[in-house]
């Protein structure tokens, strides 16, 4: 699992809408990568304050918004794919 395909899947991961071998090969990258645990942890924090922590699904607008900024993000920071 690589950084690139952790912002792919993160979505889905935090909708919890994933197969159980996906989210623990997202599991054991985060367990691994701070950079990629600190953009999860983020992210759930901005859904929550967002939602209100009601659980709620990402609208389609959110997510790409939020996978446009993680994609940027992961790029300046020069993480190899
Ligand atoms: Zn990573």
């Amino acid at each position: 699992m690589k950084c690139k395909e952790i912002v792919k899947e993160l979505a889905d991961y935090l909708d919890e809408d994933l197969d159980a071998t996906l989210k623990k090969s997202i599991e054991e990258h985060l367990g691994k990568c701070q950079d990629c645990r600190l953009v999860v942890d983020t992210t759930k924090q901005t859904i929550q304050i967002f939602c209100n922590s009601e659980p709620a699904p990402l609208p389609a607008e959110t997510r790409n918004k939020l996978h446009h900024a993680l994609a940027k993000h992961l790029h300046h920071r020069n993480v190899t794919p």
